[in-house]
């Protein structure tokens, strides 16, 4: 027998007969995720029940020598979930209960499987709110969110998936299962290892358990469409608003004009501002009382408009004009859809210089791709911009060219090649624009003493 072949019969014997799949049985779906990379053949797949099987997969993969891949939605953008050649893909979806809410102290006890949307909607139920969202709510993992570090859409307010989480339970890649299941908001007893897990997009260990922090319920929110005349009036604007509603803002989403015309045009959704602005807003403020909140934000927007700040404004008078609004945000996937093949870039820059920096980046990308079609949007009060480039066939077919230009000048502006959606298979040869030589180093030496065989993740992110 190959060693390939022992390990197979090993795990067998571990989880019970039928619980490994290899070749054929594996799922297509198992063998990508929402990035465009191809990984390799994986060995086989397989779907732990609990933690105590996690780590008897962990510890026969390590004594064998065999690569590990966890996977959670797999709605990663960055490729950190597609399979490497020969190993064995980690699958979280059978961990998928919640063992506890705690309506008193706001927390929930959940095990990493579970999808987003689920927990979302358990909080919402006992009267609390987790405020972590994101578009792939309805299929990514929370142990998926953990390790990507996820933003979406309510970072200005909230923060990432890190300041959501209390406590972890990880595993790692030895098999060793290391509880940091911690309830409390404040434990300085020594450094704190759980950082270490948020974003380590299943190199340095597997989430197997999340302790959440939860957050007072939301009964709605107060929104608007805004027309600006410019990038420096949006940064005037933000400041603005967050000072008259005491930082209540939980989204402030920007919208350049070549992305509202495409979500105009390919995702046919509703103008409910005319277009030919210089740029758009959504601005969002959820709380317990949206009637009571609808005098100071209206306050906020009318005292906007005469300070010049604001040109044009769409009020949403109801929850449904409110997802109205959001739709013209998420139409994104059909932009997506209709310009593929694209790249779909999440850079982040600093706050003052995402208006230059657009504006770099699209004149050159216009002069060596003209007939490229680029659509600039994003969470803009997180710092994080998106931009959508498309067809990048026959243009650029590998796509390396058009990256190689923006992540450039991403470099120069001082931001991230990476916002919110990792680095994976994707971003790895971008990586030293965003961290420096001595970084890369001290991550390096972490790797290698938390996973000296190499086995969690190969070949991704590092
Ligand atoms: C329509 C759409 C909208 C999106 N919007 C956003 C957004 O607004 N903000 C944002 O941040 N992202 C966004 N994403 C990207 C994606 O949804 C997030 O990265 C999400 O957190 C991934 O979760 P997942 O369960 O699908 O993870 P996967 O794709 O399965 O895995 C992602 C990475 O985490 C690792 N991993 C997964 N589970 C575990 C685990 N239990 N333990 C250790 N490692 C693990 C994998 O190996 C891989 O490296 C979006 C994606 C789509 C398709």
């Amino acid at each position: 027998m190959t060693t390939e072949q022992q390990t197979l019969a090993r795990l067998e014997a571990v989880l019970g007969p039928g619980r490994v799949l290899t070749g054929p049985a594996i799922p297509p779906a198992a063998h990508r995720d929402w990035s465009p990379e191809r990984g390799g053949t994986p060995l086989a797949l397989v779907a732990p029940r609990d933690t105590a099987e996690v780590s008897a997969v962990l510890r026969l993969c390590h004594a064998d020598g065999i690569g590990v891949v966890p996977q959670g939605g797999r709605t990663g953008l960055a490729g950190g979930a597609v399979p490497g050649e020969g190993t064995v893909l980690l699958s979280l979806a059978a961990m998928n209960r919640i063992e506890d809410i705690d309506t008193d102290a706001g927390l929930m006890v959940v095990e990493a499987g579970c999808i987003l949307q689920a927990l979302q909607e358990a909080a919402a139920a006992a009267g609390w709110s987790l405020q972590l969202d994101l578009g792939a709510r309805g299929s990514a993992q929370i142990g998926g969110n953990i390790a990507t570090n996820a933003g979406g859409n309510r970072v200005i307010r909230y923060g990432m998936t890190r300041d959501q989480v209390l406590g972890l339970e990880v595993v790692l890649a030895d098999g060793t299962v290391l509880s940091m299941m911690n309830r409390m908001p404040k434990n300085n007893a020594a450094l704190d290892l759980k950082p270490l897990f948020i974003g380590s997009e299943g190199a340095l260990g597997v989430v197997t358990r999340a302790v959440l922090r939860l957050r007072p319920g939301v009964a709605g929110a107060n929104a608007a469409l805004v027309a600006l005349p410019g990038f420096d009036a949006a940064v005037k604007l933000l400041a603005h608003a967050q000072r008259r509603l005491s930082g209540r803002i939980t989204a402030f989403e920007l919208m350049w004009p070549d992305y509202y015309d495409a979500v105009l045009r390919e995702a046919g959704k509703r103008a409910p501002l005319p277009p030919g602005s210089a740029l758009y807003a959504l601005v969002e403020m959820q709380g317990a009382d949206p009637d009571a909140d609808a005098a100071p934000f209206g306050a906020m927007l009318e005292t906007a408009m005469e300070g010049g700040l604001i040109l044009d404004a769409a009020l949403a008078r109801s929850q449904r004009e409110v997802d109205d609004f959001w739709a013209l945000r998420d139409g994104v996937a059909e932009v997506n859809a209709r310009w593929s093949p694209v790249i779909n870039f999440d850079v982040s820059v600093p706050l003052t210089r995402i208006g230059a920096c657009v504006e770099e980046i699209r004149a050159a990308l216009s002069a060596s791709y003209p007939a490229l079609q680029c659509a600039f949007f994003g969470h803009a009060g997180d710092s994080n911009l998106h931009l959508l480039a498309g067809p990048i066939d026959p243009i650029d077919p590998t796509g390396h060219g058009i990256e190689s230009l923006v992540y450039g000048i991403i470099r120069a502006f001082g931001g991230s090649i990476s916002a919110e959606h990792g680095i994976g298979l994707h971003k790895k040869p971008w990586l030293s624009h965003s961290r420096n030589a001595e970084e890369l180093a001290l991550l390096r030496r972490l790797k290698t003493l938390m996973d000296p065989k190499g086995i969690l993740n190969p070949g991704k992110v590092l």
